[in-house]
């Protein structure tokens, strides 16, 4: 099998080397990863500057372009032909509405957009520390994740609870939930008197949705949801076509 590896943290990022090491055992592993830290770029495409691959192991290329970018490269000039793309691992969760921002779940949408099987997995803890105790837990998870990624024949998006709670209690089939954020920014000034602005904040809160994404991390459950591309809301489209149609 050959297995081609992203990231949105950069091709130095713990969780990148996890998924290296395990996805080996299974077959000829090719890395292709953004430079630096890329996260929250979502499905960026570079189209306005030149983009330049630089091999920092042999079959690790370093772009300095986002996630998407790497994996259009791996397939368009790089000729990888993998069976599987695998994005991640994300330090951080990817839960809910987050797949929108998540460059981590644009590298498993762009692979899955070229016909590719692919997965994007994400650890849902605040810290890189405990990152190489996932390890052995993937050995075993991720044989049977790429036969749900094979049969859906498309990106599934995978989060992994804290480890820091306990033993994960199982594996469930789950929907996007929805994870609010507080609306935070913090505004301050530089050096130079500058004033400067930082999105982000940790409040985060996730209502109860049966069979989401959130809950099943949320109750201890490892989380896997099929992805789409289609953000159409097929339910209005008919009411839409309607009001066009309304003097
Ligand atoms: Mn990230």
């Amino acid at each position: 099998m050959r297995l081609l590896l992203t990231n949105d943290d950069g091709i130095h990022a713990p969780g990148l080397g996890v998924l290296a090491r395990v996805a080996a055992k299974l077959g000829d592993v090719r890395v292709v990863a953004p430079d630096t830290e890329r996260s929250g770029v979502a499905h960026a495409i570079t189209l306005y500057k030149p983009l330049r691959l630089r091999e920092v192991l042999p079959g690790w290329l370093a772009c300095d372009g986002t996630p998407t970018d790497c994996i259009y490269l791996a397939l368009h000039h790089l000729d990888l032909r993998p069976d599987v793309v695998l994005s991640g691992v994300n330090p951080g969760p990817n839960l809910g509405h987050d797949v929108l921002y998540s460059g981590t779940v644009a590298g498993a949408l762009e692979g899955a957009h070229w016909k590719v099987p692919s997965l994007a997995i994400s650890h849902c803890a605040s810290s890189e520390e405990r990152m190489a105790e996932l390890e052995p837990l993937l050995d075993e998870m991720l044989p049977m994740l790429l036969r749900v990624a094979r049969s859906h024949a498309g990106a599934v998006n995978v989060n992994l609870p804290p480890l820091d709670r306990g033993p994960w209690r199982g594996i469930r089939a789950t929907c996007m939930g929805h994870r609010l954020y507080a609306n935070e920014v913090i505004a301050r000034s530089d050096p130079r008197g500058r004033a400067y602005y930082w999105i982000g904040g940790l409040n985060v809160t996730m209502p109860d949705i049966e069979g989401s994404d959130c809950n099943a991390v949320r109750d201890g459950y490892v989380s896997v949801t099929p992805l789409g591309d289609d953000l159409t809301r097929h339910s209005k489209l008919g009411r839409v076509a309607e009001l066009l149609t309304e003097p």
